[in-house]
C-alpha cells in the first residue's frame, strides 16, 4: 500500500495599511494560490480595521486557508518573498511599522511550532479582532491549540474597531 500524506489546513493572516491595501490583498491571494505544492482553499471577507499593535492608516485584513506540502519554514520563506514583492520595508528599530503587506502563519492544523523564525499558533492572534472575525467567518468552530475556541476569544475583543468591507 502506498503511503499517503494528509496535509493539515494552514491558516494565514493578511494585512496591509499602506499603498492600495484592497488591490494588494486581492493580488497576493492569487499569488498564494500559485505557490509551489500549495492550494488555496478558502478566503474570508475583507475587513477595515483600526491599527492594533501598529500605527498609521486603517488596515485591510483577511485570512485564508491553504493546503500545502511545503514545510513550515519553506512556506514562511515564500510568504516573506511575497511581502517583499509587494514593497514591504522593515524600518530598522521600528516594531509593527505600517506596511504594504503583512502575511502571518496563524495556524498549522493542530500543530505547534516554536523555532527562532516561526511560532505557531501565532502568539498574539487570540487577542486580535482583525484575525478572529475573519477566521471565525470561514472556520466558526476553530480551536486555537493551547487557547481554546477562537469564537470565545472574539467576544473579548469588542473594543477593537472593525467593519466588513466585502463578503
Ligand atoms: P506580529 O507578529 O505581532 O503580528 P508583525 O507581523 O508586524 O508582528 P513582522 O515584522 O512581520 O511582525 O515579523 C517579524 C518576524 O516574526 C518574522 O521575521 C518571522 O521570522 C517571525 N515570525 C514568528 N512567528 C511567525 C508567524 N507565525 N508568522 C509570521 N512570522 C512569524
Ligand atoms: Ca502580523
Ligand atoms: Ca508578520
Amino acid at each position: 500500500m502506498s503511503e499517503q500524506t494528509i496535509e493539515p489546513l494552514v491558516v494565514l493572516g493578511l494585512g496591509a495599511n499602506l499603498g492600495n491595501p484592497l488591490e494588494t490583498l486581492a493580488g497576493v491571494l492569487k499569488e498564494i494560490g500559485k505557490l509551489p505544492q500549495t492550494e488555496l482553499v478558502a478566503v474570508s471577507p475583507f475587513y477595515k480595521t483600526a491599527p492594533v499593535d501598529s500605527s498609521g492608516p486603517d488596515y485591510v485584513n483577511a485570512v485564508c486557508t491553504v493546503k500545502t506540502a511545503l514545510a513550515p519554514q519553506e512556506l514562511l520563506d515564500e510568504l516573506q518573498w511575497l511581502e517583499n514583492l509587494h514593497g514591504r520595508v522593515r524600518p530598522a528599530g521600528v516594531r509593527n511599522a505600517p506596511r504594504t503587506l503583512d502575511l502571518d502563519v496563524l495556524l498549522w492544523g493542530s500543530q505547534t511550532i516554536c523555532t527562532s523564525r516561526l511560532v505557531v499558533p501565532h502568539p498574539r492572534m487570540h487577542e486580535r479582532a482583525f484575525v478572529l472575525r475573519p477566521l471565525t467567518d470561514i472556520l466558526p468552530e476553530c480551536v486555537i491549540p493551547g487557547k481554546g475556541r477562537a469564537a470565545d476569544w472574539l467576544e473579548g475583543t469588542l473594543g477593537q474597531r472593525i467593519s466588513k468591507i466585502s463578503t
